[in-house]
């Protein structure tokens, strides 16, 4: 049985019924042979939906025919009425019958040599209140509670494939990758420490880290000395004491996830006078929600994508420099419309919508290959938009 390994502010998560997922208006794939079980509810009598339950669409993935019917209202056919409002495939023929992207979310997941790595999409509010908790120190765990070993994880999977690239044309090793992840973490958990600043931080690692050549000796032991030279620095009063800048601007970092979209119209545009909201209602509490900001942060770091599909370690955290952007131009968003401060609700909101654009909406490889330019970039972590989508 592989190996799970997560976050410990997500090791007890369990669905409670939010219903965000079911509501969305998602095109969900039915899978022939949860299409089979679904029929065969029906015929039982067991499923009643108010109206026809699928809709044929072609180009789906896993042999798929149809998606659920959406309803005018967003929801699910199946979506219950009530308090709390379930889902009729689970309730009446349990979770085998649920189609496979109800049964995976909130979960995204990586399965590699490593095992199986386990993250959240906080579009679930019951995953973005996790990053708010007080009683979970973060940290990497194995086999949490939530994530038994046996259970079907479905996600990019990589056990076959060549570990991820240093930079371009230069392989890591798997337990380079994991010791990459657990500094990753360890930076973001530390308290004093601003999210940019942690950032500035992996930035110097991973650029450290990819001067690496042969003749220095393994890999393994070149990175660890890159890693404990941050820490070092970590220790220093310039690192606590900061106000460093982000990786890219707001704007800029949402534009160029969301010229990653299919179907661009699919993204509410950023309202013009966003960095006036920024600079009046975020920029002033924008350090003090620091920990939650820094556990999203971490929660991007770890199980990434973007880390395996990407061309290197300066791709996987300009992903997360793109992440900050996006929470910190939904938060903006958030705060204009309200016509108020940040504050932890809405901070709350914008993690939601930020997920709902980089894990949702955004197509992943599309998000890494373009991210992937700055390893030729002569500045490493600029990135400027290459085309009129992304002026937009
Ligand atoms: S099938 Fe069930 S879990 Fe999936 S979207 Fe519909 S109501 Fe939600």
């Amino acid at each position: 049985m592989p190996r799970v390994r997560a976050l410990s502010i997500h090791a007890d998560y369990r669905c409670r019924s939010s219903g965000a997922c079911c509501r969305s208006g998602w095109e969900i794939p039915v899978e022939p042979v949860v299409e089979a079980r679904i029929q065969a509810g029906m015929d039982e009598g067991r499923l009643r939906p108010a109206a026809s339950w699928a809709r044929a669409l072609p180009g789906l993935p896993h042999e798929a025919r149809s998606v659920l019917r959406v309803l005018g209202s967003g929801d699910c056919v199946f979506l219950e009425h009530g308090e709390p409002r379930l889902c009729a495939v689970e309730r009446q023929l349990g979770a085998d019958a649920m189609p496979s992207s109800c049964r995976q979310f909130p979960r995204l997941v990586t399965l590699t040599p490593l095992g199986v790595s386990v993250t959240l999409s906080h579009y679930c509010p019951t995953a973005a209140a996790m990053l708010f908790r007080d009683d979970a120190a973060l940290a990497v765990v194995s086999d949490p509670p939530a994530f038994p070993p046996a259970w079907p994880y479905e996600g990019l999977d990589a056990r076959e494939a060549l570990p991820p690239l240093l930079r371009p044309g230069v392989l890591m090793d798997w337990p380079s990758l994991e010791r990459f992840e657990q500094h990753a973490v360890s930076l973001l958990a530390g308290d004093g420490l601003s999210p940019e600043r942690g950032l500035r931080l992996l930035a110097q690692a991973a650029e450290a880290a990819r001067r690496w050549t042969p003749e220095r000796g393994s890999f393994g032991a070149f990175l660890e000395g890159v890693l404990e030279s941050t820490g070092r620095e970590l220790q220093t009063r310039a690192a606590i004491v900061d106000r460093e800048t982000s990786l890219l601007e707001i704007t800029e970092a949402w534009r160029l996830a969301a010229a990653c979209v299919p179907g661009r119209e699919r993204c509410a545009p950023l309202p013009d006078g966003l960095d006036a909201a920024d600079t009046r209602f975020v920029a002033p509490v924008w350090p003090a929600l620091g920990k939650p900001i820094r556990n999203w942060l971490a929660t991007k770091a770890f199980a990434s994508w973007i880390a395996l599909q990407g061309e290197g370690l300066r791709t996987t955290v300009l992903g997360l420099g793109v992440a900050l952007g996006v929470l910190r131009a939904e938060a903006a968003r958030a705060c204009a419309e309200a016509g108020r401060v940040l504050d932890a609700a809405r901070l709350k909101e914008a993690v939601r919508r930020a997920d709902l654009l980089l894990v949702h909406l955004a197509d992943p490889e599309t998000l890494a290959r373009r991210l992937g330019r700055c390893e030729s970039a002569a500045q490493p972590f600029t990135i400027r938009p290459s085309s009129a989508e992304e002026r937009r």
